[in-house]
């Protein structure tokens, strides 16, 4: 295998445990290494904007709050947890003037040091623990006892031990709990924003979306046309998660096997093959992020158009119709 796997028996908690923690921003990852980090013993403030919504809940949850110019003077490891579009103005505005030699600074994904928006000083060491899931479940994971798996880079090692305060890090938020594995900074940026983009979220969306409108086009109730275009697809994710594509294609039934085999390769077909290879290949060449960038400063106005056509669509109301009449999705 080309990666290790790395568990909490190769971390050395004390790293950690001995620094002075600043969490920059308290939103979906934020609250999650927050909080883990704080019932894993280290010593964490978040730093906040004043009049932030968020100083509420961090304080409520039991952590310490101050402005983020203090946390980042204060702290001897600062992990920038705000979106990647406000971090290059973060930076220069209330961390980059406290940071001092043989400091840490950390991000859970790779984009503004990657693409160049954010160039720390060369005595600082630069690493990342990007958790491969949802602040949300790297926070419920934790409490439960388990992890979500982190990756884990260093861009720039000023003390020689960078690697092991990212995997004292790792094992602070949980991750080594269920593995860390080591990656570039490059790697980590252009793979999850490939994932992200021709799988994750495009992919699936478009392709639930899809499925979804040639039913109902012909003429299928919205309902029937989501439960088999939308609601399934939990299930049969699951089963790929936990047990592989042979189980879930063992779980169901030769009808639908035959059809996945006859099918799959006419919808993603070479068009979508070559699509991807042109979308990866804009990630790589940095065209995607100063696209992205570009948008953010003219106030996300593409970005909201999408949303709101989204939020729009007929499977967006015919979902939370039916998801209101099965209350067992939500227990
Ligand atoms: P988020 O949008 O959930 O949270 C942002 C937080 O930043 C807010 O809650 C707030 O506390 C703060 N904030 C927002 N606007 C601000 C402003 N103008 N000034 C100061 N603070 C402000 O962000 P996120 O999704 O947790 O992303 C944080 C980082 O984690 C990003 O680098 C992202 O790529 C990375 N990441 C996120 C996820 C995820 O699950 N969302 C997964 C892996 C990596
Ligand atoms: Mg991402
Ligand atoms: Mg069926």
């Amino acid at each position: 295998m080309a990666v290790t796997i790395y568990y909490e028996e190769d971390c050395n908690p004390e790293i950690i445990k001995d620094k002075k923690i600043a969490v920059i921003g308290y939103g979906s990852q934020g609250h999650a290494h927050a909080l883990n980090l704080k019932d894993s013993g280290c010593d964490v403030r978040v730093g906040l904007r004043e009049g932030s919504k968020s100083i509420e809940a961090a304080e409520e949850a039991g952590l310490k709050v101050v402005d983020m110019a203090t946390a980042a003077e204060e702290a001897d490891l600062i992990m920038i947890l705000v979106p990647d579009e406000l971090q290059p103005e973060i930076y220069e505005t209330y961390i980059a003037p406290h940071l001092k030699a043989g400091d840490t600074l950390a991000f859970a994904h790779g984009f503004n040091i990657h693409y160049g928006y954010i160039t720390p000083p060369e005595d600082v060491n630069v690493i990342m623990c990007a958790p491969k899931g949802p602040g949300h479940i790297v926070r419920r994971q934790y409490t439960e006892g388990s992890g979500v798996p982190d990756l884990i880079c260093v861009q720039q090692d000023a003390t020689g031990d960078a690697w092991d305060i990212a995997m004292s890090y790792a094992w602070g938020v949980g991750g080594a709990r269920s593995g860390i594995i080591k990656a570039t900074f490059k790697e980590e940026t252009e793979e999850d924003l490939f994932g992200e983009q021709a799988v994750l979220c495009g992919g699936l969306v478009e392709l639930v979306k899809a499925g979804f409108e040639t039913l109902v086009e012909a003429g299928y109730p919205p309902e029937l046309a989501y439960f088999e275009c939308y609601h399934e697809m939990k299930m049969i994710v699951d089963l790929m998660y936990e047990s592989g594509i042979h189980f879930m294609n063992y779980s169901i039934s030769n009808t639908a096997e035959y059809g996945e085999y006859y099918a799959g390769p006419k919808v993603i077909n070479e068009q979508s093959r070559e699509a991807m290879r042109e979308i990866l290949a804009r990630i790589q060449d940095g065209s995607f992020a100063e696209e992205f960038v570009a948008d953010c400063k003219n106030g996300h106005k593409w970005l909201v158009e999408q949303r709101e056509a989204i939020n729009d669509h007929e499977i967006e109301k015919t979902g939370e119709k039916i998801r209101g009449m099965f209350s067992w999705i939500h227990e």
